[in-house]
């Protein structure tokens, strides 16, 4: 996502979900934005000047729709017109008037962009999605005026070639390299000829990922299963039928029932339907798509693989996932496949347990036929339902959402690094189930500004993330507004939300990310919270989903939310250990296709097209994964993640993340656990630094050393102790 340089503005405003792996597809523009937003005057404008909040929060009670398009018109036309100043400087070229003059442009940009993009995600609208819509091509142009700009870089580098004498600070000379590499990275040093060859590869990657992200809307309608009679869909729930039913009637199947497609190979339906035919049916209609008819991605697949590698052969790498890589905290494609690599024993082992668990099973049931992909998941559940027979309904009991969120949540925070989250009715929010706080530190100093939005509502994207309002610096005198946003049910007026104990892990999860935002202790505006690699960013969440189990934090806060009795142990136990199941086949399916998304990218430029189905078959074997009864996670015609561009050699990261969360809770535990001390420490070297110096750095002050993969394999119940 960060390939833009934009110093903080744009850069910050489209890169500020963490968590969310889909986005949001603008829906059509309606006409009106535009007339509507000019007939706005500038005087009446909130975001022409800074608001007058405390730490300029954002006064939710002054914006209107009409005044985002004019804000962006003007916070453009400002930020233009600095960096042309900068650019166009008579005096010779210093990284006071360059680097930092940089830094502190584009502040108006920042604003309506973070604003208006928080709200694109937590309050959409048609009139949103038409701003947005007509918004992007503007940015993505303004964006380019900047990155092409040859006086602008002639200064970056000529103070770039001096950094050795400038006797810069650590955290300025990282800010140079960051500013220096981006500009290099988008092809500023490339001669003439090669900048032409690169602008027709960029416009021909574009075109194919467009057409390839717009053609998986097209396959997944296309490729929905068709069922004539209700008695083959045994095994689903009245609902289920219902759904099926009205979704045939919307296709023009009257009559008939449709069963969809979901995005990964693997089908949640195929848990709970009987009929082995329909079940491979489903099937192979998500495994397969995209291989034929008008819809074939196949050599939109292998074509930009073949671009890919050409672009980064031009900039000067032998392949796409070194230049991917290169600022990463795993540095180098061989690092990541040394990662996954050493996972694959362990894994595989596990998975060939559960396969043989499921085998035994399938006979019980008096079947006489070896599991198929779309046998594994019906008869793991029936595995699952025999071995920890778990009652979803029982565990909530024991979540109460305000519970869970002040005596789990918040009392983690403040054992750990003694903070204090005190609400702050008085500040305007702009949903009325937004709740604000004031976070105070354990000096009593402020702290930060936080919002808490909780709860599902229509016009809101789906799943949970992290953003700023305001990102902290100490260059622009800026203190941190963040916000949380999850989807999580909300009960009728005066009953209690019960949540489930994934929803409760995810509340820790955000406020990970929530405190890697608020404790941010650095200078530069881009080097801020979580402004830090793909691979790294992950990792201050997932540590902090732990503590959600942690017998300490667990006494303080799961207790029946009638009775006020703690949860019986052994309820406890079934929780913990029905996350451990499947574990095998998850993290199988999982590497495979991490291990798909580094072959395609580590292809030389050289390379012939590929055979889509024999590059895959070929990928899996060499490196171990290829179970025929678990494939992997996604195939290449509908990895978007990999295929589609935004994670292409990334698609690691998540595990990456996940091995140092893992490792760096192991360590806190072995070391005393919940206590000041070790949430002082981490804080300190992992929190507060964000991206002011590289990550494995960070890592090491820490920790004392490199991780490994050992208490990942523990936290997923594959391996049960340390070799
Ligand atoms: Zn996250």
């Amino acid at each position: 996502m960060r390939k833009t340089l934009i110093a903080t503005a744009i850069g910050a405003a489209l890169t500020l979900s963490a968590c969310s792996e889909q986005p949001s597809t603008p829906a059509d523009l309606s006409a009106d934005t535009t007339v509507e937003a000019m007939v706005d005057v500038a005087s009446e404008n909130p975001f022409f000047q800074p608001f007058a909040l405390q730490y300029e929060a954002p006064d939710f009670r002054l914006i209107d729709d009409a005044h985002f398009l004019p804000a962006f018109e003007e916070g453009m036309a400002r930020h233009m017109a600095e960096i042309n100043a900068i650019a166009n400087n008579p005096e010779p070229a210093t990284f006071e008037n360059t680097i930092v003059a940089m830094e502190r442009s584009g502040d108006m940009l920042t604003r309506v962009s973070r604003v208006f993009f928080n709200l694109s995600g937590t309050d959409s609208n048609e009139k949103r999605r038409g701003i947005a819509r007509e918004l992007s091509p503007k940015l993505s142009a303004h964006s380019d005026n900047i990155n092409l700009n040859p006086a602008l870089f002639a200064r970056v580098e000529a103070i770039y070639n001096q950094r050795e004498a400038l006797g810069l600070d650590a955290e300025s000379a990282r800010l140079l390299d960051v500013y220096y590499d981006r500009f290099v990275r988008s092809g500023a040093t490339l001669t003439e000829d090669q900048q032409v060859k690169i602008r027709a590869l960029n416009e021909e990657h574009s075109n194919l990922t467009t057409q390839f992200s717009q053609n998986q809307l097209a396959i997944t309608r296309d490729i929905a299963v068709v069922v004539d009679n209700v008695e083959e869909l045994d095994g689903l729930s009245d609902s289920q039928i219902r759904a099926a039913a009205t979704a045939a009637e919307a296709a023009g199947h009257e009559g008939k029932y449709l069963l969809s497609i979901t995005n990964t190979t693997r089908q949640p339906i195929l848990t709970s339907l009987n009929n082995r035919e329909l079940r491979q049916r489903v099937w192979e209609a998500s495994a397969f798509r995209g291989t034929s008819g008008e819809l074939d991605v196949r050599p939109i697949v292998s074509r930009l693989a073949q671009i890919r590698a050409e672009r980064a052969q031009l900039l000067g790498y032998n392949n796409w996932a070194e230049y991917q890589l290169e600022n990463t905290m795993a540095e180098t494609p061989q690092n990541v496949l040394d990662m996954l690599t050493s996972m694959v024993p362990a894994v595989v082992a596990n998975t060939k347990q559960e396969q043989a668990d499921i085998q035994e099973m399938i006979r019980r049931h008096g079947g006489d036929f070896e599991v198929q992909p779309w046998d594994w998941e019906y008869y793991a559940e029936l595995v699952r339902q025999e071995k920890y027979d778990l009652d979803e309904n029982e565990v909530k009991q024991y979540f109460e959402f305000n519970r869970v969120l002040h005596d789990g949540v918040f009392y983690t925070m403040n054992r750990l690094y003694g903070i204090r989250f005190e609400p702050r009715p008085d500040l305007p929010v702009y949903h009325p189930d937004v709740e604000a706080y004031e976070v105070f530190d354990h000096d009593g100093t402020s702290l930060a500004i936080f919002y808490a939005d909780y709860f599902a509502r229509e016009g809101k994207r789906g799943g949970a993330w992290m953003s700023s309002f305001v990102g902290q610096s100490h260059l622009l005198g800026k203190k941190p507004v963040v916000v949380n946003v999850m989807n999580i049910p909300k009960a009728p007026e005066g009953e209690p939300t019960l949540i489930s104990y994934d929803h409760t892990t995810t509340i820790f999860h955000e406020l990970g990310h929530g405190i890697h935002g608020m404790f941010s202790n650095v200078k530069y505006p881009s080097l801020a919270g979580t402004a830090v690699s793909r691979d790294f960013v992950e990792f201050p969440s997932t540590f902090e989903e732990d503590w959600a189990a942690h017998p300490e934090v667990l006494a303080n806060y799961a207790k029946h939310h009638e009775s006020g009795e703690p949860i019986p142990s052994e309820l406890l136990e079934k929780i913990m250990q029905s996350r451990s199941f499947n574990q095998g086949f998850d993290t199988l399916e999982y590497i495979a296709a991490s291990f798909l998304d580094m072959e395609w990218h580590t292809l030389s430029a050289d390379a012939s097209l590929q055979n889509v189905e024999q590059f895959e078959a070929a990928a899996l074997a060499k490196y171990g994964v290829d179970l025929p009864a678990v494939p992997p996670r996604y195939k290449s015609t509908f990895f978007n993640h990999s295929i589609g561009g935004g994670y292409s050699a990334g698609y690691y990261a998540y595990m990456w993340s996940e091995i140092l969360a893992a490792d760096a809770f192991a360590y806190v535990q072995s070391r005393g656990g919940l206590t000041r001390e070790n949430g002082d420490h981490y804080r300190k070297n992992i929190l507060e630094v964000g991206n002011s110096r590289p990550p494995m750095e960070s890592y090491i002050k820490f920790r004392g050393q490199e991780p490994t993969t050992d208490a990942l394999l523990i936290r997923r119940g594959l391996k049960t102790q340390l070799d």
